[in-house]
């Protein structure tokens, strides 16, 4: 059975680390906006590079990260969504194109994702993710998986971090509400450890 997942949440909430672990359990695409933009930040598109708006925390124009999506769900079987729709737009644009399995959000309060958030490290060869003081590699700035080097997301600074914040809850809460009406959300508690979420994520794509 192929699996259609979006997860929600804010900036540092664990998507990523979720999304990477649904998509190796799963064998399904883990399709992420913000990665891609990462890959292709000096692309010119009608609207300038993506790097002026990721570095000031803005989004990303709805055509672009729009495109984005729509070739990446066009090649695969089963996905998680982890990044997209940040909006009310692009949520509508989605449903043009794909329907849903589970919508799962990851819940975490504000000044546990600003600690995530500018503690984080990431491995720039593989994309693993780490944590300065909650989740150490065992060298120093190593990356365990495959001993590439660990760096700071250039927008992981606390002014942008709080910035990143600002935009999702004027921007993304919205996409929230509209799937909590419709009953289609299921809520997690993201501060528990990253195994015991991923264990109740995997409950209610099974359930
Ligand atoms: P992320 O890695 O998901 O935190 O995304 C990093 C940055 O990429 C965001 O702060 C935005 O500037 C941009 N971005 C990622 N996904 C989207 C999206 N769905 N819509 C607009 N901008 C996005």
């Amino acid at each position: 059975m192929s699996h259609r997942i979006l997860l929600l949440g804010a900036p540092g909430a664990g998507k990523g680390t979720q999304s990477g672990k649904l998509a190796d359990e799963y064998g399904i695409e883990h399709v992420t906006t913000g990665d891609a933009l990462r890959a292709n930040k000096d692309m010119e598109t009608e609207y300038g590079t993506p790097r002026s708006f990721m570095e000031a925390g803005e989004l990303v124009p709805d055509p672009v990260v729009n495109e984005i999506v729509e070739a990446a769900l066009a090649d695969a079987d089963g996905f998680v969504l982890d990044g997209y729709p940040r909006n009310p737009d692009q949520a509508e644009f989605l449903s043009e194109i794909t329907d849903l399995d589970a919508v799962i959000l990851l819940d975490v309060a504000d000044e546990v994702l600003v600690d995530r958030l500018t503690g984080r490290r990431v491995c720039d060869d593989c994309g693993a993710n780490y944590h300065v003081d909650f989740q150490p590699p065992e060298r120093e700035g190593v990356c365990d998986e495959c001993g590439g080097e660990l760096i700071q997301r250039d927008d992981d600074t606390e002014e942008t971090a709080r910035e990143r914040l600002e935009v999702f809850y004027e921007n993304t809460e919205p996409v929230i509400e509209h799937f909590r009406e419709t009953g289609d959300l299921v809520e997690i508690d993201g501060e528990a450890p990253p195994d015991e979420v991923f264990s109740r994520i995997r409950d209610v794509i099974e359930d």
